[in-house]
């Protein structure tokens, strides 16, 4: 078995973090390192290392994770904002448990680096 990754430890509550929103499937997190004004991190609870393995079963999951964050931007008033998930260490995924990041608060630039 997979050591737990610093998201399952903050799901299962032995690690703090600041947790925005927490429903059946999902928590929402401000990420420790922000890269904009507001940088939250979506997590599903369920553990899928990344989308690059996620299966057809994962397929309702991934949806709703697109739909906590929408809920998350039109909540905070975000009319802009960009959804990122790195999938692979070349584009720049460093926790192995599946995430959204969700940026606002200033111009984005693209391409991305
Ligand atoms: P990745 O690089 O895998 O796409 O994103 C991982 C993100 O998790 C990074 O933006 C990083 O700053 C964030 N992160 C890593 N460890 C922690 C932690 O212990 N707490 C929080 N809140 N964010 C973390």
């Amino acid at each position: 078995m997979d050591e737990k990754t610093i998201f399952e430890k903050i799901i299962a509550g032995e690690v703090a973090a600041e947790v925005l929103l927490e429903n059946e499937v999902a928590i929402i997190i401000r990420d420790i390192n922000p890269q904009a004004p507001i940088h939250v991190l979506i997590i599903p609870k369920k553990k899928i290392s990344r989308v690059g393995e996620a299966t057809s079963e994962d397929g309702n999951l991934l949806g709703e994770l697109l739909l906590v964050a929408k809920d998350f931007a039109n909540a905070n008033n975000l009319p802009s904002f960009r959804l990122v998930i790195n999938s692979g260490r070349q584009a720049g995924e460093t926790v192995p448990h599946l995430h959204i990041h969700l940026l606002s608060g200033r111009p984005m630039a693209w391409p991305p680096g």
